[in-house]
């Protein structure tokens, strides 16, 4: 990708459910947004203002009504399912709030499970790069730990290494410390800036915590479907 092609670029995009039934409704009025590589983004905004469709639709998982979006300057419409799960797996990583790990599996299984998942095999290099991630996130110590053994904080931080394992260039995160207390929060949401800050990684994280929204570096704000603000984080939040 050339260095000035936007990471993700949309345009005009919209979204509306139970197209051609009575109860369609658009929650997605035309998004224009265009973001950089290696930007740190907060998504914010009332509930049902759009947002868990948005992230949807940057990661891959539903398609727009109408509108473009290129992600690392592919044009995603048109892309089959194969392309469009090839393009997730090579451009994006998901964060969520319940980290959906696998309870029978350890922390480093969990995360070598992607490169298990596209090439029905984990190589040494993957395996590698699981345990440097693992030590990255504070959990090197921990390698060989079910997720019961594990606090709620390492447990995000384990799927914060899944996430990273492939090296994707976007990072998609739905309220990632949504369900941690506020000092884990905090180390977990720290954790974030520091890939971002080490890695280049760009993150667009929703976020209901104006705590965590003033310490990105953007801040955008959806109201009923449509982006009412896109700046600076306001300071005086955090
Ligand atoms: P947020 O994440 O900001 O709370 P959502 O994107 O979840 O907002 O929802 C935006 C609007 O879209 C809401 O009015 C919600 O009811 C509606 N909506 C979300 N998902 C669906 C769906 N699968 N079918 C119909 N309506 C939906």
């Amino acid at each position: 990708m050339d260095r000035d092609t936007p990471l993700v670029a949309l345009q005009g995009v919209r979204k509306s459910y139970n197209l051609g039934q009575p109860n369609e409704a658009e929650v997605l009025h035309g998004i224009d947004l265009v973001v950089a590589r290696g930007e740190f983004m907060a998504l914010i905004g009332p509930s049902g203002s759009g947002k868990s469709t948005l992230l949807n639709l940057l990661g891959l998982l539903e398609p727009p009504t109408a509108g473009s979006y290129r992600l690392q300057g592919q044009a995603v419409q048109g892309l089959d399912d194969d392309a469009l799960t090839l393009l997730r797996r090579r451009a994006l990583g998901f964060v969520f709030q319940f980290h959906h790990l696998l309870p029978a599996f350890t922390a480093l299984e969990n995360v070598t499970l992607p490169a298990l998942m596209a090439q029905g095999r984990v190589g040494a290099a993957d395996e590698q790069r699981a345990r440097e991630l693992l030590a990255a996130v504070g959990l090197g110590q921990a390698l060989h730990k079910r997720p019961s053994e594990l606090s709620g904080g390492m447990q995000q931080r384990v799927a914060i290494a899944r996430a990273l394992v492939h090296e994707p260039p976007l990072v998609l995160a739905d309220e990632p410390t949504g369900n941690l207390d506020t000092a884990s929060s905090d180390a977990v949401f720290g954790l974030l800036r520091q890939i971002h800050e080490q890695r280049g990684t760009a993150f667009i994280v929703v976020t209901h915590d104006p705590r965590l929204a003033a310490r990105c570096d953007r801040m955008v704000e959806l109201v009923d479907g449509r982006i009412a603000r896109d700046g600076l984080p306001d300071a005086t939040r955090g």
